[in-house]
């Protein structure tokens, strides 16, 4: 089990969920970041008793040290902090919770110091997979998955030889459309959207969940994982999200992990691992379970999951084109300036007019993303 943490993005869903984990466990948390939620992240900041904690805002940064001032915490601010977080010292593992690209140096960081990596930050494999897994190799950093569907995949394959696995199930429950024509969906809501059956989770990604583009990053995450090709992964709706994904190893033989639909516990493995330790979460209770069912995605009514397909297939930075248009045009659906239909829209037109940016290193990856938002914000409220 790990000893020590730091958690990037301790104000949001996943991030919250961590510290009543860590909580449980007994694990020290050493360093916190937030993007600018200072209430919350004081009250975290008493409790838990960090000695660094940085703000990605520079104005809520100096709030938050001044807030702070009678204790004895060092407090930075801006990328540096969240990539001095990432890196601490005292710290064996880092959860990498904030949502977005914004994750994808701070991981870096980590990795150079050989943290563990607790993942739950898929942009960052989205944009940079292949470099950000080259060096976790290079480095001996291991990257344990926080995505449920991840940890699924990583619980099913745990004890597998290379060679057995033929195919990765990964499950998703189609969200809180599953059944509409694109055609009806034009005048949902914010508030509609961040509706999810199952998952309790931030904005940005149930709104993913909403339009399956979740489901494709979590495609395009899994490819860079498991290091499978894209072909090898088949994407299967599982409404009641109990089977957190599957593999199919090639004797035909199928594994699957289940679970109450709580991230605690992929939280969790991600800090135990390799051990497992009693939890305080709810047990699935088979006799209640009315019945599992499953059907095909439906891509072209939901054609973000069909765009990031065949993103996955194209290489260069056409995952990191889509996944920062994608962000950029929830945002502006998040504030009611764009309407629900338009994100895919915009990222399928991001991705027509980029894809060819090469996805070489960190700095070119770095210029998609820019160039991707900069698409959205010229073609997303005309
Ligand atoms: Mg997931």
């Amino acid at each position: 089990m790990v000893k020590s943490l730091s958690v990037l993005g301790c104000t949001g869903s996943i991030g919250r969920q961590t510290l009543a984990v860590a909580e449980h466990l007994g694990i020290r948390v050493a360093a916190l970041t937030a993007n600018r939620q200072i209430d919350r992240l004081e009250e975290q900041t008493r409790k838990f008793k960090p000695s660094f904690v940085a703000v990605y805002d520079e104005a809520a940064a100096r709030a938050f040290k001044t807030a702070v001032a009678d204790l004895p915490v060092r407090v930075g601010s801006g990328l540096e902090g969240l990539m001095e977080a990432a890196a601490l010292p005292e710290i064996d593992c880092v959860v990498t919770a904030v949502s977005g690209s914004v994750g994808l140096k701070p991981t870096l960081a980590a990795i150079d110091e050989k943290k563990r990596i607790a993942l739950a930050n898929k942009e960052t494999l989205v944009c940079a997979g292949e470099l950000v897994m080259k060096r976790a190799g290079e480095r001996g950093a291991e990257i344990v998955p926080v995505d449920s569907e991840h940890s699924a995949i990583f619980q099913s394959l745990m004890g597998r030889q290379p060679g057995e696995l033929r195919k990765i199930l990964l499950t998703g429950s189609g969200g809180p459309f599953r059944g509409k024509k694109r055609a009806e969906l034009e005048a949902v809501t914010p508030q509609q959207a961040v509706k999810h059956p199952n998952w309790n989770m931030g904005a940005k990604i149930s709104v993913d969940s909403s339009t399956l583009m979740n489901k494709g990053l979590e495609f395009i995450e899994a490819m860079h994982l498991f290091a499978v090709k894209p072909e090898a992964i088949q994407v299967v709706i599982h409404p009641q999200s109990v089977i957190h994904s599957m593999v199919e190893l090639v004797d035909g033989t199928v594994i699957a992990q289940l679970g109450v639909p709580d991230m605690g516990l992929p939280i969790q493995l991600a800090l135990t691992y390799p051990e497992r330790r009693p939890s305080l979460f709810e047990r699935l209770d088979f006799y209640k379970l009315a019945a599992l069912s499953f059907e095909e995605p439906d891509l072209e009514n939901f054609p973000c999951l069909a765009l990031a397909m065949d993103c996955a297939g194209r290489g260069g930075a056409a995952a990191c084109v889509m996944s920062a248009a994608n962000e950029e045009a929830v945002r502006l659906f998040l504030q009611g300036r764009l309407g629900y239909n338009r994100i895919y829209d915009l990222a399928a037109g991001a991705v027509e007019a980029l894809c060819g940016l090469p996805g070489t290193d960190i700095d070119a990856i770095l210029e998609a993303d820019r160039a991707a938002r900069r698409y959205v914000q010229e073609n997303g409220t005309k």
